[in-house]
């Protein structure tokens, strides 16, 4: 799976760094950064924590 962000829609709330910060940082301004764009079976479960945790909508996890 793919985790994408949307850093047009990105408000740096920098909820989705909660539930996986082995996938996603900040960047100094508080907007996401994804570290890890293909994301091993293990992980499918934070990166959709993440996702959900976006107010804006910014992630999207695809297969
Ligand atoms: S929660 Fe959404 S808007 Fe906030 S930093 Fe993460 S991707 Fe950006």
């Amino acid at each position: 799976m793919k985790l994408l962000l949307d850093s047009t829609r990105c408000q740096g709330y920098g909820l989705c760094r909660e539930p996986a910060p082995e996938l996603i940082d900040l960047d100094e301004w508080g907007y996401a950064q994804v570290l890890v764009s293909h994301v091993p079976a293990e992980g499918a479960g934070v990166a959709e924590e993440a996702v959900a945790a976006c107010p804006n909508s910014a992630l999207r996890l695809v297969k």
